[in-house]
């Protein structure tokens, strides 16, 4: 029988995770009745509160429930490359936990990855219902700004919900970065997805664990992962800027041999040089980041440790 590994990263969701288990367990049922098993991953990424002790009783009361606790929390996206480098399902589904991803949509998933024509189905919100105005402004900007400054797709409004071929899967595990952006890792992998679209669910219980901030600094992560355009627009700005400087230079010339030299212009002097060392600082801090990404990436951390699991062979998720 065909097998279905689904990965479930949770952060402090002691609200969420009694819901979870029971919707999914009715698609469990469902799925049996289409020949295919279903297992799920469980990723306790740090959390604070009951979350890892009532996983560990929901796998007690069920074989097919596995668990994994990290360390401490290590962040959604090394969350989601354990339960990746875990799961041994035929097929790998990646949700979660606090039902704004329906599990209802993952038969349809399943039936649709069967017929072989696409490797991967995976979901994307229609609207931002729900959302703060602002944060909705902003997750747009992002989007239509990478996609002119990336060559990989990556689609306004996608969530992480999707249920993957194993081959798509281990073409995602082939890419052992440490600033893992999945977003666009998915994109850049290739293969045929299909879309399917649903109108925004909020969350049932429980916070968000994404404040404006954090998504901000997500967005930069994303672009520096998946662009290089930043450090070359620092380039062109310079070039256009020693051209223009060119142009003063032989109009200032010919004005003090037709003129004479006036000592005049001071305020605009400063106004120059205070946009042109802002320029400056601005491009030096674009380079850092690139810069600190790469220290980051050579240094070749593991992107997660374990603490506990029931999951036999489990390793920590060395890179490289
Ligand atoms: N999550 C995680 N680690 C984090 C933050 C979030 O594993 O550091 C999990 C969280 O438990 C949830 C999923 O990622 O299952 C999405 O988080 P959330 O619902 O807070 O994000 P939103 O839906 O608001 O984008
Ligand atoms: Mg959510």
């Amino acid at each position: 029988m065909e097998l279905i590994s689904i990965i479930v990263p949770c952060y402090n969701e002691q609200e969420t995770l009694e819901d979870y288990y029971r919707e999914i367990s009715i698609i469990r049922g469902q799925l049996l009745q289409m020949e295919c098993g279903l297992e799920v991953l469980f990723v306790d990424d740090g959390s604070k509160d009951q979350t890892l002790k009532q996983m560990k009783k929901l796998a007690e009361e069920n074989p097919w429930i596995k668990y994994l606790s990290f360390t401490r929390n290590f962040g959604k996206e090394a969350a989601i490359y354990a339960g990746l480098t875990h799961a041994c399902g035929d097929w790998v589904g990646l949700m979660d936990v606090d039902l704004q991803d329906p599990p209802a949509l993952i038969p349809q998933m399943l039936a649709t990855l069967r017929e072989k024509e696409y490797d991967c189905v995976a979901t994307r919100r229609v609207d931002r219902k729900g959302e703060p105005v602002i944060r909705s402004f902003f997750a747009r900007a992002f989007y239509k700004i990478m996609r002119h400054i990336s060559d990989v797709e990556i689609v306004d409004g996608a969530r992480d919900f999707r249920l993957m071929s194993r081959q798509y899967v281990d073409s995602l595990l082939k890419l052992k970065e440490y600033n893992r952006f999945s977003k666009g890792l998915f994109g850049w992998v290739g293969y045929k997805t299909k879309w399917l679209e649903y109108e925004n669910i909020e969350r049932t219980k429980g916070e968000t664990k994404w404040s404006f901030f954090k998504l901000l600094m997500y967005s930069i992560d994303g672009i520096v992962a998946f662009s290089t355009v930043p450090v070359r627009f620092a380039a062109w700005i310079g070039l256009m800027f020693c051209l223009l400087a060119f142009v003063f230079i032989l109009v200032i010339i010919g004005r003090t041999l037709a003129f004479g030299d006036p000592v005049a212009g001071w305020p605009s002097l400063v106004c120059i040089i205070l946009l042109l060392s802002g320029i400056q600082l601005f491009c030096l801090g674009l380079l850092g980041e690139y810069l600190s990404k790469t220290y980051l990436e050579v240094k070749k951390r593991p992107i997660y440790l374990c603490r506990e699991t029931n999951l036999e062979g489990a390793s920590d998720g060395k890179q490289g």
